[in-house]
C-alpha cells in the first residue's frame, strides 16, 4: 500500500463466494499513549513511530465486502462534519466515505448494507454527509442495540464521545436496522457483537461459522475486528487500550476469539493498521499471540 489519501486493494475471496477489498478513507493521528493504553512504552516503542506531538500514524480503514448480491461497506470514517480544530488534533486527512469511495471508481448510492463497529467518532462521523442526511441513501446502517441504547443511556464517561446525531439522523431516515448479537447479513457474512471496546462494539466475519460450530474446515475465512484490535500490533490479548471502555470485557471476548482466529487461519482486517492487509494471526513460542509477517 502506499501513501495515498484514498485507495482500494485487489480483491480477496472467501467461503461461501463473499470478496472483500480494503479501502483506504484517509489517515488520522490518535494519541500513542492513550492507544496503547496499559501497555508500556518499551513494549511498543519498537513497533510503531510517533510524531512530534507523540501521535501514531494511522490508517481509517473501511472494508467494501460483495457477497449474495449485495454490497456491504464496512464502517464510515471520520465523516466531512469535523471542526478544523479537532481535525488538527487528532491529525485527520480524508475521512469521507462517500469521497473515498468516489475516488476509486465506486458509487456510494450502490451500498445495500453500512456496517458500523461502533458508535466512536473515527467509525461513525460519516454515517451521514456535509447537509447532515444518510451519506448511503439506500443503504440500511447496521448497528448493534446495545451501541444504540448506550449512545443514548447516562454512562457519564460516554458523555460526548458516541455519534448520537448520526444515529438518530439515519434512524430518522427509517435506514436503522438494529440487531443484537450474531446475525447474518447475507449468506457467510455475519456481524457478532463483541463488546468490550464498546458495550455494543461488533466484528464481521466472513466464511466463519457459527461459534460452536464445526472447526477445522480448509476453506478461507476472515475477520474484521474493529477496534476490539485495532493495528497488527495488538493482537496481544491483553494489550488493552485506554479507549476500551470495557478492558475487562475486551480481553476476554479477544482470549476466546483470536486462538480461534490463529487455529482456523481466519484472515484479519483491523480498522487502523497502516500496513497491507488481510494477515493472519500465530501463537508464539511463550503461548502468546501475534501478527503474522
Ligand atoms: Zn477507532
Amino acid at each position: 500500500m502506499s501513501d495515498r489519501l484514498h485507495e482500494i486493494g485487489e480483491a480477496r475471496s472467501y467461503a461461501g463466494g463473499a470478496t472483500v477489498r480494503v479501502v483506504r478513507a484517509g489517515w488520522f493521528r490518535p494519541d500513542a499513549g492513550g492507544f496503547f493504553g496499559v501497555v508500556p512504552r518499551a513494549l511498543w516503542g519498537p513497533l510503531a513511530e510517533t510524531d512530534e506531538r507523540g501521535r501514531l500514524r494511522c490508517r481509517l480503514n473501511l472494508l467494501l465486502v460483495e457477497a449474495g448480491g449485495k454490497r456491504i461497506l464496512v464502517e464510515t470514517g471520520t465523516g466531512p462534519r469535523m471542526t478544523d480544530k479537532d481535525r488538527d488534533i487528532k491529525g485527520v486527512e480524508g475521512g469521507d466515505p462517500a469521497a473515498a469511495l468516489r475516488a476509486v471508481g465506486e458509487d456510494p448510492a450502490s451500498i445495500d448494507f453500512v456496517v458500523v463497529s461502533h458508535l466512536h467518532y473515527d467509525h461513525a462521523g460519516g454515517m451521514i454527509g456535509a447537509d447532515g442526511r444518510p451519506a448511503f441513501r439506500n443503504a440500511r446502517y447496521v448497528v448493534q442495540r446495545d451501541e444504540a441504547e448506550a449512545a443514548h443511556g447516562d454512562e457519564l464517561r460516554l458523555q460526548g464521545i458516541m455519534e448520537v446525531e448520526q444515529l438518530d439522523a439515519v434512524r430518522a431516515a427509517g435506514q436503522l436496522a438494529e440487531v443484537n448479537g450474531e446475525v447474518e447479513l447475507v449468506e457467510g457474512v455475519r456481524v457478532l457483537r463483541t463488546g468490550g471496546h464498546t458495550r455494543g462494539s461488533q466484528a464481521l466475519l466472513i466464511g466463519v461459522d457459527n461459534p460452536g460450530g464445526r472447526a477445522g474446515d480448509p476453506t478461507e475465512r476472515a475477520i474484521f475486528w474493529g477496534d476490539l484490535i485495532p493495528t497488527r500490533w495488538q493482537v496481544p490479548v491483553r494489550w488493552t487500550s485506554a479507549y476500551d471502555d470495557y478492558p475487562i470485557d475486551a480481553v476476554e471476548i479477544r482470549s476466546e476469539l483470536v486462538p480461534r482466529a490463529a487455529a482456523e487461519g481466519w484472515w484479519c482486517y483491523f480498522s487502523h493498521d497502516p500496513g497491507p492487509m488481510p494477515v493472519r494471526i500465530e501463537a508464539t513460542e511463550k503461548g502468546g499471540f501475534r501478527a503474522a509477517s
